[in-house]
């Protein structure tokens, strides 16, 4: 029984981010190729949104690591409050977060990042009693791709667009226009 226990809490611990107790870039690989998968099985479609805090290694710098530390952890709650299943956040690298959204109109897409942007924005953030100021930018892509690889570099993509025209914005993946048509 104890050894029941203490392996599950391995594999616990093997999908989670340890700073943030978000899911990591491991678990997120996993569902999202099972989400992948199940595309046209019932479930219509899949977006895929990748989030990077602006100039972040300025944060550290001025406020120090710990500080630091504490923004990921705060944005890391602000996230795992905003999409619970079947959705999927992750913490998939320093100060990168990605997620996975299941059968979301475009709409109600724009409505949902942008939210998360502004309260990301709005959200007080203390270093000895001063605020920390913190934006995001965004990229987000909801095209039809044949791997799910294809679908987060695509939404990679709008993140680098996003960041290429000012940060602290959502910009969607928009696709090449066909010259035939
Ligand atoms: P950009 O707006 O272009 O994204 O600029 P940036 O400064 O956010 O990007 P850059 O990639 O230059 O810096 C990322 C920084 O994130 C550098 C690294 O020290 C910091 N970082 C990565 N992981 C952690 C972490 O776990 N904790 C802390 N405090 N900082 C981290
Ligand atoms: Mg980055
Ligand atoms: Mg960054």
């Amino acid at each position: 029984m104890e050894n029941l226990e203490r392996i599950r809490a391995l594999e616990e611990a093997a999908i989670r981010d340890f700073l943030t107790g978000l899911h990591n870039r491991r678990f997120l690989r996993e569902v999202g190729a099972q989400l992948f998968a199940g595309l046209g099985n019932g479930q219509q479609t899949l977006c895929a949104a990748m989030l990077d805090v602006d100039f972040f290694k300025k944060v550290n710098d001025t406020y120090g690591h710990e500080a630091g530390d504490a923004v990921l952890q705060k944005i890391g709650a602000l996230l795992k409050k905003q999409f619970v299943q079947p959705h999927v956040v992750a913490r998939i690298g320093g100060e990168e977060f990605c997620m996975l959204l299941v059968n979301m109109s475009q709409s109600a897409l724009e409505a949902l990042f942008e939210k998360v942007r502004l309260s990301i924005q709005e959200s007080l953030i203390l270093h000895n009693n001063f605020p920390v100021p913190i934006t995001v930018s965004i990229g987000v892509s909801t095209q039809v791709t044949n791997t799910l690889n294809e679908l987060l570099n695509q939404a990679d993509a709008a993140l680098y667009i996003a960041k290429h025209t000012g940060r602290n914005r959502v910009v969607f993946h928009q696709p090449v226009a066909d010259p035939s048509a």
